[in-house]
């Protein structure tokens, strides 16, 4: 059956791969959320090798789209410090077929002549350490100046322990989510291949200082300009743009390659923020996650919400439920991104939106109940 297909390389199923990445970018995420009834958060429980459901919530996704063989499988991508333009890289972090990291995300670096800005913290020590050794090895040892928080996700903002005492600025909505995720943050992170050593002391650091849009930093001879590009992936997000480089490091307005994370989305007005995006003066873009690309890849992404929209409209207008509703769509090549089962959730969050009743909260008891649905109706389809 075309779910069991190996990927090449490391002899995985498909459903292991997925399994296993999109649990640890659900759990990095849910574990900032503070919203009650989540379970398992990141640091709770490592990944595990066998882990054959993606869970949402303790709740597991029992059935993944199987790859659709009339398109491609995904690439796959390196970790590297990628030099883009003069004191500008991108910390690219690996992931595609044949990896395990749906929840990876990516980081930037402005170097100065005396100092450096970091864009985003990642989210597990050792990806963070790796980070600012890699950072301090082409500044030639710089100190970092300012870290800044793109949003409030775990895979964003966990490794912000790791910059201390360095100021660390975001958006308001996003050092709020991060104080409210500061009480339900483990005291320890536990050993997890790749993620943590399991010695180290967790803490969850909030950024100290705000802004609400558009904060310039004149840098190592280049204007970086961070603005607010919400709500969209959720209502705080901060992008990085470098006009004269024709650079922009989207954070999570960007995912290449994997189906975009909505828990805390306005998918609608994300799809208008990238909208914009493309009309901008930009040659290369930095997701949150997948490789360094530009506009085509942000264009698949966006073309990816246009058909969800469209088919979760529909079968919103026929009044079928949220579960019912994903477990009758199809996604086509869409299917063979990282985090199928993200479909769930993403539906969810369109339903709020054409009900009236979406907000910045994750929605965890329609998302749960989408679920429970969703696996009774491809149960009975065996
Ligand atoms: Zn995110």
């Amino acid at each position: 059956m075309p779910e069991e297909k190996k990927f090449d390389g490391d002899g995985l199923t498909r459903r292991e791969v997925m399994a296993r990445t999109a649990w640890a970018g659900l759990g990095a995420a849910a574990g900032l959320a503070g919203a009650a009834g989540v379970e398992k958060l990141l640091g709770a429980t490592a990944p595990r090798v066998d882990e054959s459901s993606p869970r949402i919530f303790g709740v597991s996704v029992e059935v993944l789209p199987p790859i659709d063989d009339r398109y491609p499988v995904m690439p796959a991508w390196k970790t590297a410090m990628r030099q883009l333009a003069p004191n500008v890289y991108a910390y690219q972090q690996e992931g595609g077929t044949g990896h395990i990291n749906a929840g990876i995300s990516n980081a930037g670096l402005f170097v100065g002549e005396n100092s450096m800005i970091a864009f985003d913290g990642l989210g597990y020590p050792m990806q963070t350490k790796a980070f600012i050794a890699e950072a301090k090895k082409v500044s030639g040892g710089k100190p970092f100046s300012e870290l800044i928080d793109s949003h409030h996700h775990g895979d964003h903002v966990a490794g912000n322990q790791f910059f201390v005492p360095t100021p660390i600025l975001s958006h308001p909505y996003c050092r709020d989510e991060v104080v409210k995720a500061v009480a339900n943050t483990p005291a320890t992170w536990p050993k997890a291949e790749g993620q943590a050593d399991g010695t180290e002391v967790r803490k969850l650091v909030p950024p100290n200082v705000t802004f609400e849009d558009n904060l310039v930093y004149y840098i190592g001879g280049n204007r970086v300009e961070f603005r607010f590009v919400g709500p969209a992936h959720t209502w705080g997000d901060m992008v990085a743009y470098l006009p004269e480089r024709k650079i922009l490091f989207a954070a999570d307005l960007a995912f290449f390659y994997l189906i975009p994370y909505c828990h805390n989305a306005y998918v609608s007005k994300w799809m208008e923020s990238m909208e914009k995006v493309l009309k901008m003066d930009v040659d290369t873009i930095v997701p949150g996650h997948g490789p360094v690309a530009g506009k085509k890849e942000l264009n698949d992404s966006l073309e990816y919400f246009r058909f969800l929209k469209t088919e979760v409209k529909k079968r919103y207008d026929a009044k079928m439920t949220p579960g019912a509703a994903a477990a009758d769509i199809k996604m086509g090549k869409y299917d063979n991104w990282m985090g199928p089962e993200r479909l769930l959730m993403n539906t969810v969050r369109l339903y709020d939106e054409f009900k009236g009743t979406l907000k910045p909260d994750i929605d965890v008891e329609g998302t749960k109940q989408a679920i429970v649905e969703y696996n009774a109706i491809k149960a009975k389809k065996g």
